[in-house]
């Protein structure tokens, strides 16, 4: 299979190759960005690769990226000397897309350019950005611990050439000829400013080598001068202090660990040194990653592992409870073995020590955005739900997570989730010693619930829950700041205490007698019960446990409750579909 051989690219390719030209051509020196970033990975990985294979090591350089202009040949180079890809890794990297989330992505574009460009934007576009700028793109790489080398060519217009080729050194070189007007990209100026940019944070060095006008020497005989120089720190960004990283860098470095191209909400970037030696670089995301977006909730989570500034593993999803897994970033230990596994992750001192500080620093940090309202807004619109879910897991910070949960309430203007718990507290009526709530699929289907008249009429605020976490939620959250929480379709009232109601109430009675639900009917005065509502009981039969008379009523005649120990209406149908 060493002959040359042409392949077609997945039809998925082609198209998303032509949209992103298309897309992208406003914001086009992002193409820089993306070769540098699988630069970087590239020689995280065979860093990595080396210390479990010593045979790699003969391989391994000075770890450098190298950009190269040639005026005359309107190349543009970008290089490094990382892991390299085999034939295999090639076809499988970059013919096809591999990701499943972009079939998805395919799916929901729309024809209409403007969306679509949006969407590729926030969707990112690796390697094929080349095409941006280039059109022919020649990558020649060689794999760690190979000898062959392979080279990949293309006109981003459909298909590919593969072919055997030789290469002195590991890792990948890319040449890129640059379109027609893209000459820009061989001014070494424009060049360092977009490093400068957008790959600051990178830890390896960059290099510019520029290829001087041919210098004719005493002989007539050719010869090329050079000039390189460096355009980074060169340093691991999270080792530097925060006082010399720009936000610029901070967004950056985020977007290169996450994949991402959103703004950062908020970071946490702390350095512990004690016992233990580590670096927490954490960022809270503005936007749900594109997978996340899609419904795929689980894959991308965790954080980059670094063991002493050598990559280790992307996605540990140890250093972070589930219910933060929305947390993009690095961690660096001093303390664990370079050779560390996942397994010996799951049940590791260290770990546990940093996934403690971790998950106190982020929470600290989201109760400093929550400040800002329209910052957490975009928050919790991304990542409410997941949040909630701390509620339930993690028993020992339940009152702060509960903290940073915001709710809709029958007084918020709308479904828009912005009140906390402590300010329904602040706003309960006198008397009122519970925080109510009504679950239902949306929000105008929970104001219509016949439960909420008597809180209406009385003037008492009630959260509107309507995620598919709440059921599970007011489950494991039975009180805030020693106020209950209250469902207002279970169990008996009490708002008789508020004091405030013109009407005259009569008692429920009964006690709880069975599984089913109860019947209430409303009434004016009565001291007794009314022998009619016998006579409604007998009608209703085996549906209902009890009919009785209620005072939760104002305008409806009857409603449907709940006894107080009995699972949710919500919760009951979601296990009935779990078949339990
Ligand atoms: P991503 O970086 O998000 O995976 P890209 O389109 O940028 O997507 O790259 C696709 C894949 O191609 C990478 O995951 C990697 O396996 C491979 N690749 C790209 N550039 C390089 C490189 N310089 N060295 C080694 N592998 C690379
Ligand atoms: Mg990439």
């Amino acid at each position: 299979a060493q002959e040359k051989e042409t392949r077609v690219f997945e039809a998925e390719v082609s198209q998303v190759l032509r949209l992103m030209i298309h897309a992208m051509y406003s914001n086009k020196e992002v193409f820089l960005r993306e070769l540098v970033s699988n630069a970087s990975d590239a020689i995280d990985k065979l860093r990595f690769e080396a210390l479990a294979d010593a045979s790699l090591r003969a391989d391994q350089g000075e770890p450098v990226i190298t950009i190269t202009i040639d005026k005359e040949a309107r190349t543009l180079t970008i290089a490094d000397n990382g892991i390299g890809m085999s034939r295999d890794e090639v076809t499988r990297s970059i013919g096809t897309i591999a990701s499943s989330g972009t079939r998805e992505f395919l799916e929901r574009l729309s024809g209409d350019q403007k969306a679509d460009a949006n969407l590729i934007g926030q969707f990112g576009v690796g390697f094929y950005s080349a095409f941006i700028v280039a059109e022919r793109v020649v990558l020649t790489t060689r794999r760690a611990g190979h000898q062959e080398a392979v080279r990949w060519e293309s006109r981003g217009e459909g298909d590919y050439t593969l072919e055997a080729a030789e290469k002195a050194e590991v890792g990948t070189e890319i040449v890129l000829h640059l379109r027609e007007d893209e000459d820009e990209f061989l001014e070494p100026l424009r060049i360092e400013t977009v490093i400068r940019r957008y790959s600051d944070h990178i830890s390896f060095p960059i290099m510019l080598v520029e290829t001087l006008e041919d210098g004719a020497d005493h002989d007539g005989a050719e010869k090329d001068l050079e000039d390189t120089r460096q355009l980074n720190q060169a340093s691991a960004l999270w080792t530097r202090s925060s006082a010399e990283i720009s936000e610029e860098d901070y967004t950056e470095f985020y977007r290169h660990v996450a994949r991402a191209f959103d703004e950062p909400l908020t970071r946490v970037h702390t350095t512990v040194e004690g016992r233990l030696k580590f670096t927490l670089l954490l960022f809270v995301p503005s936007a749900r990653p594109f997978d996340l977006a899609m419904g795929g909730q689980e894959r991308s989570g965790g954080v980059k592992l670094y063991v002493k500034r050598v990559f280790i593993m992307d996605e540990a999803e140890v250093f972070l409870p589930r219910y933060l897994r929305f947390v993009r970033g690095v961690v660096d230990s001093d303390d664990l073995p370079l050779n560390v596994s996942r397994e010996l992750l799951q049940d590791n001192r260290v770990v546990r020590s940093m996934r403690q500080t971790a998950v106190k620093k982020v929470l600290e940090a989201l109760e400093e955005l929550s400040a800002d309202a329209e910052k957490y807004a975009t928050f919790w619109k991304a990542f409410g739900p997941i949040l909630k879910e701390g509620v339930i897991e993690d028993g020992d910070r339940r009152e702060q997570v509960a903290s940073l949960l915001r709710f809709a309430s029958t007084s918020t203007e709308g479904a828009e989730q912005t009140l906390s718990l402590a300010q329904y507290i602040e706003r309960m009526r006198p008397g009122q010693d519970a925080i109510y709530y009504v679950t239902a699929d949306s929000y105008q289907a929970a104001l219509a619930s016949p439960h909420l008249e008597i809180f209406k009429a009385r003037g008492v605020e009630v959260l509107v829950l309507t995620d598919a976490v709440d059921e599970w939620l007011v489950n494991h959250l039975s009180d805030f700041e020693g106020k209950a929480l209250r469902s207002v379709a279970r169990g008996a009232l009490d708002l008789e205490s508020l004091g405030e109601s013109s009407e005259e109430q009569t008692s429920e009675e009964g006690e709880d007698k069975g599984d089913a639900a109860e019947s209430e009917e409303s009434s004016e005065s009565q001291e007794a019960p009314a022998p009619w509502l016998g006579e409604v009981g007998e009608l209703l039969g085996e549906r209902v446990r009890e009919v009785r008379l209620s005072k939760r009523l104002t305008d409806s005649p009857s409603c449907l409750v709940r006894e107080e120990w009995e699972i949710g209406e919500r919760m009951r149908r979601i296990l009935e579909q779990a078949g339990e």
